[in-house]
Order: C-alpha cells, then structure tokens, then sequence
C-alpha cells in the first residue's frame, strides 16, 4: 500500500479541549448554560493581509485573532506564525489561555492570533510588512486593557517590536503594555525569554518530589528544541537530571550516556539551517521513537497532538511535564492514566511565560522594572502554588491533574461569570 492510501487519524485540538471542559465542568457541577457560555470564543476576527514580497508580487495572508474570554481581565495570548495555524486550532488555544491564566491566578481572559504563513521561508522585510499589516488590521482590537498579544510558535521578540511600533504609530504615543515579550530596550521584562521553559523545570521538579523520583538519578527526553524546549532541558538539565533525547525539525538525538545542551545550544546557534541538523552529540531517532525511549521525564514541548492513542501505550517515562500547548489528544488521555503516568497539563506546566508576560505589563504600566532574581523568584512562586493547588485538586476529586486543572479553572471563571451575570 502505497502511503498515500493509509489514513492517519485526524486530530481536533478544540474537539480535545472540549472533552476535558466537559469531564471537569461535569466533575464540578458547572451550570449548564454557564457552560454553554464559557465554551464559545467571545469574538473571532479573520483579516487578509496584503503583503509585497521581495520580488515585487502581492501576496494575501490570512490572520485570526480570537478572543475566548475576558471575564477575569484583558484577554491574553501568543501570535503564531505557521502555515498549519487553522481557525479550531486558534480557538482551542484561545480558550487554554483562559484556563491556564485561571489556574496560575493571573488578572487575564484568554486569547490566541495566527497567520498562515512559512516564517522560514520569508525575509525579513516580509516577515516586517505582515507583522504591521496585521497590527493594522487588529488595531480596535488590541489594547493594553483589552487584548495584550505576545510571540508563540515561530514569533519573537523582533515581532513583538514591531507590533509595539505599528500600534504605537496608530495610536500617536507609545503604547508599552500593548504586548509581552518585547525587547529588553523595549520594555520587556528581565526572565521573559527563559519563563515558560523555567516553569517547566519547576513543575518537573514539583512532580519528580511528588512521586518520589530523585533528579540526579533520573532521565528526560524533551521534544522540541525551540524556545520552550531548549530552555526547558538546559533548566532540568541544572537541577542534575540526564538529558537522554532531544529533538527538532530535523529528526531525534538519543544518548543513554547523556547528551550535553549547552553544546547542543552552541551547535544551533552556530548551524546555518538553525537545527540539530548534522549534531553529533546523540545518534539519530525518528521522532515517533523519540516519544517512546527509555525515560523517567518525557517534556513534549513541540506542537498539538503527538501523543496519541497510536502511541501513547508504547511511552515509558513515569512523568509527563507538557511544554507544548495540546501535545496530547483527549482520547490518550485515558491510556495514560490507567498506565499510571503523571501528566502536569499544559495550562499549568506552560504557564510561566504568562506569567511572566503578566509581571512585563506590570512593570510598563507602572514604569519601574524589576530585577532578575525578583522576576525568577515570583515566577518560581506562582508555578509552585498552581502545582500544589491542582495536585490538591486531583487527589479531592480523585481525577488526573489535567481534569483538576480544568476544574480550577472552570470553578474560577464560572464563579467571575456567575457574578457578573449580564446576559
Ligand atoms: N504563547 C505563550 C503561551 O501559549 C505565551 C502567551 C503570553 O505570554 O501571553 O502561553
């Protein structure tokens, strides 16, 4: 059979996220018609984008913008820059970013952008143009107190400063606290570009003292070498946890005696197709294999559904620590939890870069900047409490902590929408 004729399943991030909305709410009680609610995004805006290429050619580009809630305060959430970005995928990365503000106890409703686009394949200049046309295009619905952006996949700081630029132009003064994630000289916060990867090693540490696993004798695979994945595994690498696999775009690395991310680090930064492409440090996996070595911690830190009910009885890590937004589809949720693997959801263990984009809004709306040793230390202190509150959770509703986690959540935002009432 040829590969074009096997079916692979088809995967819905929003269709996963609405199975655990319903597990919990039904867990929680939740109000019928607060539910009904709370599952639909307040707002969606498409916008086309015309954009001038290099070569002089006018190419159209689609961007989204949805606004899942805003009961707890402005919505917030990442812009993402990928050519499989699609409406589902944005909405059910909108609503997780309602839950997960919920869940570490930050003042924000949820939201999610996207622009179909291939930003490896695009110039600078290009990459410039669409960033601006979208801001233009999303100028009513941005706003420091209404809808605050920030990079996702394959957006960053450079993004976040012309988002700041262009809204600032339309704006006719400048507007700091409109996006997080911004340069250092731009009002970006000291610990942001590391917070979400630090919030994975401290909710890694969190569950490894839970079950009992001592780090300097354990090992961890992380999938994904980006922002999230790189920093995550420098992070566990330091509390003295074996790096065993890492992987990228490029295909798995596999070392059982260890592989050594500064110089993974080093060997990207130096690599002209900026991947492991060609790294040396451990022999080469597919990353279907990667998911299934030999591991304590397994961090998927890459993209939505990866761990699926085709491989999720084939994982041996002990500990699950999601990087990712969605790296596990709803229906191997169960097959985990019968194999007794720890699973610290991803609106908890991704929470850091929130929470640290939260303290950047603080700090520009205030003008006073904070220290390093400050930003890490409350970071450190919000992904702690989120991590002992939903384990508390779990074990009073006997349930998973991804289930507990919507369960703080829902219990939060429908309580906000109880009182506020207005419909
Ligand atoms: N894109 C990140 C996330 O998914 C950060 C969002 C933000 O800082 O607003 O959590």
């Amino acid at each position: 059979m040829s590969v074009s004729n096997i079916q692979m399943p088809q995967y819905n991030p929003l269709e996963s996220m609405m199975i655990r909305f319903n597990e919990a709410a039904r867990i929680l009680g939740l109000d019928e018609q607060f539910a009904t609610v709370l599952k639909a995004p307040d707002k969606v805006v498409i916008v086309n984008i015309p954009v001038t290429m290099d070569d002089g050619t006018i190419r159209v580009f689609e961007g989204y913008r949805v606004i899942h809630s805003v009961h707890l305060g402005p919505s917030k959430g990442g812009i993402r820059y990928s050519m499989d970005v699609h409406l589902d995928e944005v909405k059910a990365l909108a609503a997780w970013m309602t839950w997960k503000c919920a869940v570490v106890n930050i003042p924000y409703g949820g939201a999610k952008g996207g622009i179909k686009c291939d930003p490896r394949s695009m110039s600078r200049g290009e990459l410039e143009r669409l960033t601006r046309g979208y801001t233009l295009a999303m100028k009513d619905v941005f706003g420091e107190d209404s809808d605050i952006p920030a990079p996702d996949m394959g957006t960053g700081q450079q993004e976040m400063a012309w988002i700041l630029d262009e809204y600032s132009k339309i704006r006719g003064h400048n507007s700091w606290g409109v996006v997080t994630g911004k340069p250092l000289v731009m009002g970006g916060s000291l610990g942001r570009v590391e917070a979400t990867g630090r919030g994975v090693m401290v909710s890694a540490r969190s569950a490894m003292a839970r079950l009992g696993i001592k780090p300097t004798e354990a090992t961890c695979v992380v999938q994904g070498f980006g922002n999230v994945g790189s920093i995550s595994a420098k992070l566990i690498e330091e509390l003295g946890v074996k790096i065993v696999g890492i992987s990228d775009i490029s295909g798995g690395y596999y070392n059982p005696g260890g592989i050594d991310i500064q110089s993974a680090l080093s060997y990207v930064a130096n690599s002209e197709t900026r991947s492991l492409e060609g790294f040396a440090g451990g022999s080469k996996v597919s990353n279907s294999e990667l998911l299934t070595l030999p591991c304590d911690v397994l961090v998927p830190a890459a993209m939505e559904d990866q761990i699926t009910p085709e491989n999720a009885h084939l994982i041996k890590a002990k500990l699950i620590v999601e990087g990712a937004n969605g790296p596990t589809t709803a229906q191997a949720d169960p097959i985990l939890n019968e194999k007794g693997i720890l699973v610290v959801p991803d609106i908890l263990a991704n929470a850091g870069g929130v929470t640290v984009s939260y303290f950047e809004w603080v700090q520009n709306r205030l003008g006073y900047y904070w220290t390093e040793e400050r930003v890490h230390r409350r970071a450190d202190r919000v992904m702690k409490q989120a991590f002992d509150n939903v384990f508390a959770t779990a074990e009073k509703y006997k349930t998973s902590m991804r289930i507990a986690a919507y369960i703080v959540a829902l219990d939060k935002v429908g309580s906000t929408l109880k009182l506020r009432g207005s419909f």
